[in-house]
């Protein structure tokens, strides 16, 4: 039986998450993150990853980076919280989201996208409520970080686009 569900997320207001569909373990393994493997070269030559659109980058190792922005990616759904109950793992060059709290049975999973401070970061207004909330959507501290990548020669552009 599948860990999770998909369920309109109670963060992020106008998408999804994932919920637990039963009790769950801290340490337990929920689900693989899965994207296409890519090199550093790629990344830094595709367009794709140069449009300013909140892209899911992981960096594996020195030479390759996971591109999770996929609609079969359905790790990709879990929103970011301030206070995650569950973070990325990984070895090798698969990544997956455990638990690293005793999750009940229907609490929407959480995980700490770890933007670094140098990105935009007041573009990405954090709404998880918990009582820590920072209120961006910044880094404290994961292994496995997403960069969300973004243009930087286009952050002007960028900040002038914004509402
Ligand atoms: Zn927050």
């Amino acid at each position: 039986m599948k860990l999770y569900r998909i369920k309109k997320s109670n963060i992020d207001k106008k998408g999804r998450g994932l919920y637990a569909t039963q009790d769950i373990k801290a340490g337990t393994k929920i689900i693989y993150y899965v994207g296409k493997l890519i090199t550093k070269k790629q990344t830094e030559e595709s367009d794709k990853y140069d449009n300013g659109k909140p892209i899911y980058l992981f960096t594996i190792n020195k030479r390759y980076d996971l591109d999770g922005d996929f609609q079969w990616n359905t790790a990709g759904l879990i929103n970011h919280s301030c206070n995650n109950n569950c973070d990325y793992d990984g070895k090798g060059l698969k990544i997956w989201v455990k638990a690293i709290k005793d999750i009940k049975k229907g609490e929407e999973f959480t995980c700490d996208y770890g933007f670094g401070y140098d990105y935009n970061y007041k573009q990405f207004p954090c709404k998880c409520k918990s009582k820590n909330c920072c209120g961006y959507i910044v880094r404290s501290e994961s292994r496995w970080r997403i960069n969300k990548k973004f243009s930087m020669s286009n952050k002007n552009k960028l900040i002038n686009n914004s509402r």
